[in-house]
């Protein structure tokens, strides 16, 4: 008998598109009980700007809606989210807004037995679309398993309103997908890890679909945006399927995790993860020259300077990364890089 098994939960709906904010309500009773309760988790921006017209959608279907507005993506805001969703019967629980929204929505949404739909307004990472949670107040700043969305529903509309560097840091979330499954490969052929081919090729996919419509996401445009949102989802559909981050992260998420512990002035995650890509890219002998071209199309930082950081905190990020998540073999090998070696490669690199 063949015992090994892998179970894949995915989303059931994704709906990319113009003004699809306000027909949501339709796309989440789809996924809904008649009637059904639905809390939407949002930030006191974005639900100042987005809430009223969601609200309207979801009661035009019938749906019951509460909002519970957060300032902080912590566990314990998560879990005050989840005991509200249990104490009040809620079935679904919805992220409105960027990272924080979502995280603390999906992490909720596994700790009530909730439905989790995600409702991002901005394209900066893939965990928009993930069903993994990064919090604050895990003991390490990585991110752990939550839900997978049920539905996703992305207004590109609404997406293009956002902050253009918000949007740019999703691409350098993306670039990250070449040294993320060439680590995943390393370690499957060092440390005989599961190496799931098909979810590798899926996030391999969304790298290469935004490096081929880079100038039109550099230009702004709803289709250079539509791109880079499913490119986002395709990753998150690779996260889904391998039941791991592996095939969406690895020694450049390494760096960027580090470079947030370490810098005094924190980038977006993407435009850290961007950076690290040019780096790692380097170590893997790869034209780490072409991922620096490609992000400098974009308008993402390529260097410390356009991060915003320190050349000595860029490579302090470097020596500690390995040590982040020791269980995640890459291309940093298990103890890192020396402080040398790290100067080395960001100064090779034009990084410092
Ligand atoms: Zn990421």
């Amino acid at each position: 008998m063949y015992t090994s098994f892998h179970r894949i939960d995915l989303p059931r709906t994704i709906v990319v598109g113009g003004g699809v904010l306000d027909k949501a309500g339709g796309y989440v009773a789809g996924v809904a009980q008649r009637g059904s309760y639905v809390l939407v988790v949002s930030g006191p921006t974005v639900s100042s700007k987005y809430f009223e017209r969601l609200r309207a959608s979801l009661e035009a279907e019938g749906l019951t809606v509460g909002l519970k507005i957060i300032r902080d993506a912590t566990v314990e805001t998560a879990e005050e989210v989840a005991r509200e969703a249990l104490e009040s019967r809620i079935e679904v629980v919805a992220g409105l807004g960027g990272g924080k929204s979502i995280d603390v929505a999906k992490y909720a949404s596994k700790r009530a037995g909730s439905v989790f739909v995600s409702i991002p307004t901005v394209a900066s990472h893939d965990g928009i679309t993930s069903p993994f949670s990064s919090l604050k107040g895990f003991d390490k700043p990585i991110s752990r398993p939550a839900k997978a969305p049920e539905a996703i529903i992305i207004d590109v509309d609404v997406i293009a309103e956002a902050p253009r560097r918000y949007n740019i840091a999703g691409f350098g979330d993306l670039i990250g997908k070449y040294t993320a499954v060439l680590d995943w490969r390393l370690a499957h052929k060092l440390r005989l890890e599961y190496y799931g081919e098909y979810a590798a090729s899926l996030a391999l996919l969304s790298a290469k679909h935004v490096s081929q419509y880079a100038e039109e996401i550099a230009l702004g445009t709803r289709e250079g945006y539509r791109v880079l949102l499913e490119a986002l989802v395709s990753s998150g559909v690779s996260m889904c399927i391998a039941g791991s981050t592996r095939p969406a992260s690895g020694s450049e998420h390494l760096f960027a995790h580090a470079l947030h512990i370490v810098a005094r002035n924190k980038p977006l995650h993407g435009e850290a993860v961007g950076v690290g890509t040019i780096m790692m890219a380097y170590l893997h002998g790869k034209n780490w020259r072409r991922i620096r071209g490609l992000l400098k199309t974009v308008g993402a930082p390529t260097n410390a300077k356009e991060l915003g950081v320190e050349d000595d905190e860029v490579v302090e990020a470097l020596t500690i990364a390995a040590r982040i998540r020791p269980e995640r073999y890459t291309i940093l090998g298990e103890k890192g890089l020396t402080r040398e070696a790290a100067e080395a490669l960001a100064r090779k690199t034009g990084v410092i």
